[in-house]
């Protein structure tokens, strides 16, 4: 049964966070995804994208411990690129996301082993949101990590050498970028995670430029068509910002496309005044309304991660007491050879950009 925090008891779990984090000071790096709850950002030392926070937890030099407010891959992927001798806790370890569930890596080498068979280059590349084991396999056959803010890039690297891309887990994002490229729907196919190719396989392998993983971001999937209309009808001028994880019917209405980082810094540096909804998870919609009083600024669908809503201050309160005891709570372990080779994938990523 869940128990409901009293107001009394929410303020002394903030409190005790609050002083905690005072008592570690410099040993502790506190790092939050923009979709956790209010709750965990105002703690954090650092709050951004997946690149951002993969990008500061490589360059954190001081902190011995850093503590990571996310879902499970991201906290993986700061144990990998972080110091050997820094730790890095996660408060809540059952936070998964539902997409990088959706491929794991015996499906993964089942589909590269088809791909394989059409006799054509292909690289692929994993999105961020992904476990370990899915990087190490790109880093095997030359490939790479992406983010949604740097996909095109790497997308185009693939490209440029003359061969195509196996992207996986996102369909949305794949087939919205390579729309965005000038890649038509004949050059795309999709693999079915159960059924492999689509229906028919491929009958003209030297037209295929990406293949798909049939995967899907829970949240940003269910913002559709109706929430545009209805929004344009209720607020004149308003423009559509959105995630590359929605659907392409919903991207292809959007006035603007990117990652979190890039809606956040569009809306700051937009004329006061502005109208705009946004197609992302809900906590980080209504920071930025918070942040920016002088426009209108509202969700496209008030969707929330629930796997993000798994980290509570309670669970973080918990990390925090543990190593003022002396106890690592929740420490983020990687198989040493797995990183090491999920690392080259990461790496190559953050050459490219
Ligand atoms: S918002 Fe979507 S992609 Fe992000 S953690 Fe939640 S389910 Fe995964």
């Amino acid at each position: 049964m869940r128990t409901q925090r009293g107001p009394n008891q929410e303020h002394g779990v903030l409190r005790r966070i609050e002083e905690a984090k005072k008592a570690l000071g410099k040993d502790l790096l506190l790092l939050a995804h923009f979709y956790q709850s209010d709750d965990i950002v105002r703690f954090a030392d650092f709050v951004g994208d997946s690149l951002q926070l993969a990008d500061q937890a490589s360059r954190t030099q001081d902190a011995r411990y850093i503590v990571f407010c996310s879902v499970s891959f991201m906290a993986e992927t700061a144990r990998m690129l972080c110091k050997p001798e820094q730790e890095v806790l996660h408060p809540e370890p059952n936070a998964r996301c539902p997409l990088a569930n959706m491929a794991d890596i015996s499906h993964v080498e089942a589909a590269w082993k088809q791909l394989s068979d059409l006799d054509k280059k292909i690289i692929p590349v994993v999105y961020v949101n992904s476990y370990a084991d899915l990087k190490a396999f790109c880093a095997r056959h030359d490939g790479m990590v992406c983010t949604s803010a740097n996909v095109r890039k790497i997308f185009n690297h693939v490209l440029s050498q003359g061969a195509s891309i196996f992207f996986f887990p996102d369909e949305n994002m794949g087939r919205n970028i390579s729309h965005d490229m000038g890649i038509g729907e004949n050059e795309i196919r999709l693999w079915n995670p159960e059924k492999g190719l689509e229906a028919g396989g491929v009958t003209n392998p030297e037209k295929s430029r990406v293949f798909l993983w049939e995967g899907f971001c829970i949240v940003h999937r269910v913002m559709g068509s109706r929430d545009i209309a209805r929004l344009k009808s209720e607020h004149e001028g308003i423009r559509i910002i959105v995630h590359p994880e929605c659907t392409p019917e919903v991207y292809a209405q959007a006035d603007l496309a990117g990652s979190t980082n890039f809606i956040k810094r569009t809306i700051d540096a937009s004329e006061p005044g502005s109208r705009w909804a946004v197609g992302t998870e809900a906590n980080f919609v209504n920071r930025i309304k918070h942040d920016n009083p002088d426009k209108l600024v509202i969700p496209l669908k008030e969707e929330r991660c629930r796997e993000m809503a798994k980290v509570t201050p309670e669970k973080l309160l918990n990390v925090l007491e543990g190593l003022l005891k002396g106890k690592l709570i929740n420490r983020v372990y990687v198989d040493p050879e797995i990183s090491r080779l999920a690392r080259v994938a990461l790496d190559r990523m953050l050459e490219i950009g």
